[in-house]
């Protein structure tokens, strides 16, 4: 799913200050198969820029193109949904949105919700687990009781159930170690080679991008201040 930014802008109403915005005249294009990485400080609009990709903020000015998609000002709900059917989301702390019975419950409920057909949700959610480097037999376990990598994991599996033409990470590696960082943005990455499914990846760390990404954007202060291959953006700061 190609994904286009046309002069973007983002206000949130209501806080303090009661108008703050977020993003400024954004443009940007992100072609099917990419994986983008979007860097930034604390503020930058990161996760301003990326909720805009599934719908989840509406811009106040200006026009998103997802796929098929348009997202402007106006509302426009049927297609709202159709399009978060296409796009999975995985937002900052993910475990903490767990709460099937069992893995295999948990797995199986964001394609089902999204009217996969009840065995294709069950293969799904038996063919996921390995990729995430977790065994099957713990298929009937509740997800309470896995180590908090391990509940990681499958809340990035259930997401990777839903098949989306457009995955959105938002920090997926936020709180982890070293090591714990490395498997799970190398497990992403692999997910991503196999199923070249448009991928676009928030991080605060610079490795990330020089090492994972087809395109680099670099936020600051609302705004795109770089954007590139690995090699064009960091070459130049
Ligand atoms: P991060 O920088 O790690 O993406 P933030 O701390 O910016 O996270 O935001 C975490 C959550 O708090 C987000 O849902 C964001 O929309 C919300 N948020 C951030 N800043 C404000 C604010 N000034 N007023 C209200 N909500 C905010
Ligand atoms: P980042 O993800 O790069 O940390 P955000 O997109 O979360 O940046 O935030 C960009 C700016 O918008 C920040 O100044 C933040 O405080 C503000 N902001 C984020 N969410 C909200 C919100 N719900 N209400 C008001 N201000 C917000």
């Amino acid at each position: 799913m190609q994904l286009s930014f046309k002069q973007v802008s983002h206000t949130y109403m209501g806080g303090t200050p009661f108008e703050h915005q977020a993003l400024h005249r954004v443009s940007l294009t992100i072609p099917t198969g990419c994986f983008a990485v979007v860097i930034g400080p604390t503020g930058s609009g990161k996760s301003t820029l990326v909720q805009h990709m599934n719908g989840l903020l509406r811009p106040t000015a200006g026009e998103v193109r997802a796929g098929a998609f348009h997202l402007t000002p106006k509302k426009n709900r049927t297609s709202l949904l159709k399009l978060r059917q296409s796009v999975g989301f995985l937002f900052q702390y993910p475990e903490h949105q767990l709460f099937e019975e069992t893995i295999k419950k948990e797995l199986m409920f964001g394609p089902i919700n999204f009217g996969v057909a009840k065995e294709e949700a069950e293969t799904r959610a038996e063919a996921i687990l390995p990729k995430v480097g977790l065994s099957p037999e713990l298929l009937p376990v509740s997800p309470l009781q896995l180590s908090g990598g391990q509940m990681r994991r499958v809340a990035i599996a259930s997401i990777l159930a839903q098949h989306p033409e457009l995955l959105i990470l938002d920090e997926p590696a936020a709180g982890l170690d070293p090591e714990g960082r490395e498997v799970i943005l190398n497990m992403l990455y692999e997910y991503h080679q196999q199923h070249n499914q448009t991928t676009v990846l928030v991080t605060h760390h610079m490795e990330d991008a020089l090492r994972l990404a087809d395109l680099v954007i670099v936020m600051n202060k609302g705004a795109v201040f770089l954007s590139g291959t690995p090699e064009e953006v960091f070459s130049e700061s």
